[in-house]
């Protein structure tokens, strides 16, 4: 079903409290917090530049609090990552984005999803089995999967999650370099895991009308992509200038609060058919 999305109007549920202070929860916080399945997911669309279609989402995880107020991942994840609960992290958070995939699905609705994954999960057997269990079980198609790993996490070394990234990629799961441009990534490197996509760093899109590196940093990075033969995603595309300065560049999707800001799940349904033609 292709859906056209109205650009910029939008207006959503509040995604955070009100400026709530960055404050990082405490380990026995997040360790409560993982065994009580307080682990939220929300989800960003992603659009075709072309003719403004829903092509998929990215899931982003939340804390809900006690109170119901949710936190962003800047407040936990580096308490996760540090004390070696990202693997059981990324088990939650992809379960559930495997099951609103299913369940869009059976709404009608087939899209991509595309989750992020910690560099050092993809160094450990153990996430084949966590990714193959919530394929199966849920019945979806991995070639509507994506995993989106961080440009400069990556680029520290190569080898370590290469195996692994095949792998995932044989089994048809699309993979995405995230965060392009803030890593110096080497054309070398770069070409020895399979990526299908390219997700340019906010920075350069919310730079390029005004700063000159900006936008030579956007125009190579697209014409990289295109040598690559990768999908472009133009991320964090907050206005219409930006939206028109990506189009001319040839981007092929977009990520952004001027299209929509992550939802829950039950949202996306709406959204896709309120944005529908
Ligand atoms: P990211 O992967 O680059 O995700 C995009 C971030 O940009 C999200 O922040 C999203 O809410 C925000 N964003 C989207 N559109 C706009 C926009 O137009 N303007 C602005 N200013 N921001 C926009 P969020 O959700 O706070 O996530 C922050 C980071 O946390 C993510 O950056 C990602 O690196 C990490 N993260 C999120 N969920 C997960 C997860 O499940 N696992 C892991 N390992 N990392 C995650
Ligand atoms: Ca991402
Ligand atoms: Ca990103
Ligand atoms: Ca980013």
């Amino acid at each position: 079903v292709p859906l056209k999305a109205v650009l910029g109007t939008y207006t959503q549920r509040q995604t955070f409290a009100p400026r709530a202070p960055l404050e990082l929860l405490s380990l026995e916080d997040v360790k409560a917090g993982l065994s009580e399945g307080r682990i939220n997911v929300f989800f960003q669309p992603k659009v075709s530049v072309a003719d403004r279609s829903l092509i998929g989402v990215e899931a982003l995880v939340r804390w809900r609090k006690l109170d119901g107020n949710l936190i962003p991942p800047a407040a936990f994840l580096p308490v996760v990552e540090e004390n070696g609960l990202i693997d059981e992290m990324t088990d939650q958070v992809f379960q559930k984005a495997v099951s609103a995939m299913a369940a869009w699905s059976l709404a009608g609705l087939s899209i991509k999803v595309a989750v992020n994954f910690s560099v050092e999960s993809l160094t450990r057997y153990e996430v084949l089995d966590l990714v193959h269990s919530a394929i199966e079980r849920e019945g979806v198609d991995p070639q509507n999967l994506i995993i989106e790993v961080t440009e400069s996490r990556i680029m520290e070394d190569v080898t370590a999650p290469l195996e692994i990234l095949t792998r995932l990629r044989m089994k048809g799961i699309g993979l995405s370099i995230d965060d392009f441009g803030t890593g110096a990534s080497s054309m070398q490197q770069l070409k020895r895991i399979p990526f299908t996509e390219l997700k340019i760093d906010r920075a350069f899109v919310a730079g390029a009308p005004t700063d000159d590196e900006a936008r030579a940093m956007l125009e190579s990075s697209v014409a990289l992509a295109k040598r690559l033969g990768l999908t472009t995603v133009a991320e964090g595309v907050e206005t219409k200038e930006e939206w028109h300065l990506i189009a001319e560049l040839g981007v092929d999707v977009v990520q952004g609060y001027f299209v929509a800001r992550p939802m829950p799940s039950e949202d996306l349904l709406a959204w896709a058919q309120r944005n529908g033609d």
